[in-house]
């Protein structure tokens, strides 16, 4: 899958690539979907949610250009995946989800993983993680119709943001936000398809 869906479609990270390639997918997924862990696409959990596609967590991962010091804040914990993938190339990781089950299980399976360096909090993303903040990278998994300013506020200076933008449950554009001198500068990477984040992003229209 490695080879063929994510380093054949483009990505050349080579941690990246490392990373996707040792992670066992078939630990996120249940007993009956184990079989398709290793295809390029994406795969329900629990509550209606999806595991994410590998080649998009792998794309997602390589924009954020991150460093092993780094400490990073991931909205939408959902299985989990995506946040071991980081746990394994960064220092920290923090992440948020807000259906509770789906919070209790990454918890436990993540332990049960070994993962140390991870961790999780059932809530709202939307305002982020005050208390671990700043963040070096900050990705959200779920799409948004505008980036929530508190998560703007939680990333450093020269950090670097990944969210799916956009309102309709069919595509989104996924965006590179990078902080400079306080300003946010936006760059399109490609078109993504992703479950909706939920909570107070529906109420602030922005
Ligand atoms: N990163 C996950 C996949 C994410 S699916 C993985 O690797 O498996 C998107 C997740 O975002 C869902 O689990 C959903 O419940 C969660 N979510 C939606 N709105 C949220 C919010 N406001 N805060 C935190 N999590 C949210």
């Amino acid at each position: 899958m490695v080879k063929k869906d994510i380093q054949g479609r483009g990505i050349t990270d080579k941690k990246v690539l490392d990373v996707m390639g040792k992670m066992p997918r078939h630990l996120f997924v249940d007993e009956r979907l184990k079989n398709s862990a290793y295809e390029d696409y994406p795969l329900p959990i629990d509550e209606d949610q999806t595991i994410s596609q590998p080649y998009v967590v792998a794309l997602m991962t390589e924009v954020l250009r991150l460093k092993p010091s780094d400490r990073v804040l991931e909205i939408g914990t959902g299985s989990g995946y995506q946040a071991a993938i980081l746990a394994e190339i960064v220092k920290e990781v923090y992440t948020i989800e807000i259906r509770k089950k789906l919070a209790e299980k990454a918890e436990k399976r993540l332990k049960e993983m070994g993962y140390k360096n991870v961790k999780v909090k059932y809530g709202d993303g939307y305002f982020g993680w005050e208390e671990y903040a700043l963040f070096d990278a900050i990705i959200i998994t779920a799409a948004a119709n505008h980036i929530p300013p508190p998560l703007i506020k939680q990333l450093k200076e020269g950090g670097r943001m990944v969210i799916p933008l956009g309102s309709t449950v069919y595509s989104q554009t996924l965006i590179l936000a990078t902080k400079i001198k306080g300003e946010i500068n936006l760059e399109e990477i490609t078109s993504v398809r992703f479950v909706p984040m939920i909570g107070e992003v529906e109420k602030a229209v922005k």
